[in-house]
């Protein structure tokens, strides 16, 4: 059984993702000596958030799971706990570090990242928010993280493989108990939410790993959205990242683009954000949050701009 695991590259795999692994820790636990010293860092954590990713972890993780492992092979790597609350820590670090101490440095930042950048300073302790596409869960622990124990998280996808990732990533965490995680799809959104929330996020397409003929579609896309907008408290925020690269996600993003143009700017603030020059597939991020108070009408002209 072992000479098959090394014939296709498995064991050799896991050592060098244990590696980059150890790196990871490494440079999280030395933080203060960080900066300029590990120009490899980058490198090793998008490897690392690559390979946990993908279909290869899985079946890295069901090898040891099954035992088929030696015994002597380090694989904390395998264990969703350890690799994952390391890139949330190089994240968090990573973060810090640009805001306290790289000022001077800024630079400007994808679609994908100005999302998390929203919520993060958005939803706070206590809030209730929605993830209209669960996929694998990172977007749900992520709002698990920020909603805290006293918070909820509402989280929806068609596939039943979404939904076990979800929960089996929230549960490595200790999350599992701040989420409703729901195998209906985002369009019935409407019928499965108590309350209002204070933010609710898509990241649309198909779930990685999976089959890329199950993806988000315009209508569903279009009605689930419009339901949302409905769900938001005031000062609340709709944040959707489309991925124009493949036929579907250029129709939602002609959908979105049309539907939040129409949006009465007097109630409604619309940021869209993309790098213009980064070619047709690249992702595009929508922010759109419900005024705290609605403009009156006399106070914001045609053309004029609210910020
Ligand atoms: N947010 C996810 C994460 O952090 O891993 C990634 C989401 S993935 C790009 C898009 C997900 O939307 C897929 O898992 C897909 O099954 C799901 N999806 C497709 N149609 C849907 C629908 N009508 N309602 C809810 N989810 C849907």
């Amino acid at each position: 059984m072992t000479d098959r695991i090394s014939e296709n590259g498995q064991i050799r795999r896991i050592r060098e993702m244990e590696q980059l692994l150890n790196q990871v820790l490494a440079w999280v636990n030395e933080s203060e000596n960080l900066l300029g010293k590990n120009a490899g860092i980058d490198r090793a954590v998008r490897a690392l958030e690559d390979y946990y990713g993908s279909s290869l972890w899985k079946a890295d993780f069901e090898a040891d799971e099954a035992g088929l492992l030696p015994a002597d092979l380090a694989r904390g790597v395998l264990s969703e706990d350890g690799i994952d609350h390391a890139l949330q820590d190089f994240r968090d670090l990573k973060e810090r570090f640009a805001q306290e101490i790289c000022r001077e440095d800024y630079e400007l930042k994808s679609a994908r990242f100005l999302a998390a950048e929203i919520l993060r300073r958005l939803v706070k302790n206590g809030d209730t928010v929605i993830d209209a596409t669960m996929g694998n869960g990172h977007d749900t622990l992520f709002l698990c993280s920020l909603v805290g124990e006293s918070g909820r998280v509402y989280a929806f996808d068609i596939q039943r493989d979404a939904v076990e990732a979800t929960r089996s990533r929230l549960t490595a965490a200790g999350m599992a108990d701040r989420a409703e995680l729901l195998c209906i799809g985002h369009e019935k959104m409407a019928g499965n939410v108590p309350g209002p929330v204070k933010a609710v996020v898509f990241n649309l397409g198909w779930l990685p790993g999976g089959d890329h003929q199950i993806t988000t579609r315009t209508e569903t896309t279009l009605q689930a959205v419009r339901q949302a907008l409905e769900l938001l408290i005031p000062g609340g925020m709709l944040v959707v990242c489309v991925y124009p690269g493949h036929k579907e996600g250029t129709a939602e993003l002609a959908a979105m683009d049309r539907f939040f143009s129409t949006l009465p700017c007097r109630q409604w603030n619309v940021l869209k954000h993309s790098f213009s020059n980064a070619g047709p597939g690249t992702p595009v991020c929508f922010a759109v949050q419900r005024m705290k108070t609605p403009v009156r009408s006399s106070s914001r002209q045609a053309g004029q701009s609210p910020r």
